[in-house]
C-alpha cells in the first residue's frame, strides 16, 4: 500500500473518532438546555433538541404502514416508544437489515456480538425541507443477537433498560433488525470503539494515565449509583462495561438487572481492575476456598503503587464490617470530592 494511502486511512479513522466524542458530548449537553426553542412548524415549545413532540408523532405515525418487524408485538413496542419520545435520545426505529454491512463477529458474552456499518446512522430531527429525517449518516453500530435461551420479554426488557440509562453512563441503542437468513432479532447500538474495559485494561493499560484511570472510575461509579436509584443492580464486571475512547466508559448490557443488593464487591472489584490493570484475585484460584477466604476478609494483593487518595478509599471498601463499607453513592461522593477539573496529573 502506497504511504499516501496508509495516511489518508489514519486521517479517516482519526476524524471518525472525534466525531463520534463530539456526537455524545452533544447529546449530553443537550440534556442540560432548558430552552429548546419552539418549532418552526406548529410554533410550539420544542421539548427537546430540535424536538416538537407533536410533529414528529405525525412523521412517525406516517412511516407505521411502511415498516414491519413480522411480530406484531414487537412492531408496537416500537411505535409506543417513538410515540413516547421527547427527545431524539429516546427513540429506537426498525432497521431492515439490507442496511448494515460489512457485518462482523466481535465476541459472544451474554449475547453475541458483530460489529457493523448501518448506511443511515441515527435520527437527529425531522427535516421539512427535504421532508425526512435528518440523520448521522453511515456510522459503526455494534449488534447483539440473542441466543435461543433468550425469550422476547427479556430481550424487550433490556431495550428498556438501555433507553432508561441512555445519556447517563449506558451505551445509545438505535433500534431492532431482524437477520432474515438466522429469522433472529437483534439489538442495533452504538459501537464503542475501544471494546470491553477488560479489553482496554489488556491492550492500553500503560497508556492509561491516573487521571484517565479516575476518570473511569468516575464514569462506572456514576452509571452505578444511576442504576441502582432506579432500583436495578447490574452483576458488574469489566467484560461489560464498554469504552468509546480511553477514558469515556459506559455500561454495555442490563441483562442480567436484578433488584438491589448495596453492600456488594463488584464495584470494589471494577475499581481495583482499573487501578492495577488484573482482576482481583488474579493469583488465586477462583473456587470454594477463594469465596470463603473473601468472607473471612482475605484482601486482594496491591501490587503497585496508587495515589493516596484513591489507595484511602479503596482500603475503605475493603472494610468487611457491613456497616463501614462504602455504598455506592458514598464511593461517588469520595471521588468527586477530589477536584477533577484541575488539570493536574494525579499523583
Ligand atoms: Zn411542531
Amino acid at each position: 500500500m502506497e504511504v499516501k494511502e496508509i495516511e489518508e486511512m489514519k486521517g479517516t479513522r482519526k476524524t471518525e473518532e472525534m466525531k463520534d466524542i463530539g456526537e455524545t458530548k452533544e447529546l449530553e449537553e443537550s440534556e442540560n438546555l432548558e430552552d429548546f426553542g419552539t418549532c418552526d412548524e406548529c410554533y410550539q415549545n420544542n421539548f427537546g433538541l430540535n424536538w416538537c413532540h407533536p410533529c414528529n408523532v405525525k412523521q412517525f405515525q406516517n412511516e407505521f404502514g411502511k415498516w414491519t418487524s413480522e411480530d406484531s408485538e414487537i412492531d408496537e413496542f416500537i411505535q409506543q416508544i417513538q410515540l413516547n419520545a421527547n427527545k431524539s435520545q429516546e427513540i429506537i426505529e426498525w432497521i431492515p437489515f439490507d442496511k448494515l454491512k460489512n457485518i462482523t463477529y466481535l465476541a459472544k458474552g451474554v449475547l453475541v456480538a458483530y460489529k457493523a456499518r448501518w448506511r443511515d446512522g441515527f435520527i437527529y430531527y425531522w427535516n421539512y425541507e427535504v421532508e425526512n429525517w435528518s440523520r448521522y449518516g453511515e456510522q459503526n453500530v455494534c449488534l447483539k443477537s440473542l441466543d435461543n435461551s433468550t425469550n422476547k420479554f427479556d430481550f424487550l426488557q433490556e431495550i428498556k433498560n438501555q433507553l432508561k440509562f441512555r445519556g447517563k453512563n449506558a451505551i445509545a441503542i438505535y433500534g431492532v433488525t431482524k437477520n432474515p437468513t438466522k429469522n433472529e432479532y437483534i439489538m442495533v447500538m452504538k459501537y464503542a470503539g475501544y471494546g470491553s474495559l477488560r479489553n482496554l485494561l489488556n491492550n492500553k493499560f500503560e497508556k492509561l494515565t491516573w487521571k484517565g484511570k479516575y476518570n473511569i472510575l468516575l464514569e462506572i461509579v456514576i452509571g452505578l449509583t444511576n442504576i441502582h436509584e432506579m432500583g436495578l443492580h447490574k452483576d458488574f464486571h469489566s467484560g461489560n462495561i464498554v469504552n468509546q475512547s480511553l477514558t469515556l466508559s459506559y455500561i454495555s448490557d442490563f441483562g442480567l438487572c436484578k433488584p438491589v443488593t448495596e453492600n456488594d464487591l463488584e464495584n470494589i472489584y471494577v475499581m481495583l481492575e482499573v487501578l492495577t490493570s488484573y482482576p482481583p484475585y488474579y493469583n488465586i484460584p477462583h473456587n470454594e476456598n477463594l469465596a470463603m477466604g473473601i468472607f473471612k476478609g482475605l484482601k486482594s494483593e496491591i501490587k503497585c503503587e496508587i495515589p493516596q487518595f484513591l489507595k484511602e478509599i479503596v482500603e475503605k471498601c475493603w472494610n468487611f464490617e457491613p456497616l463501614d463499607h462504602p455504598t455506592v453513592k458514598e464511593l461517588r461522593s469520595q471521588l468527586e470530592k477530589y477536584d477533577y477539573n484541575c488539570n493536574n496529573e494525579i499523583k
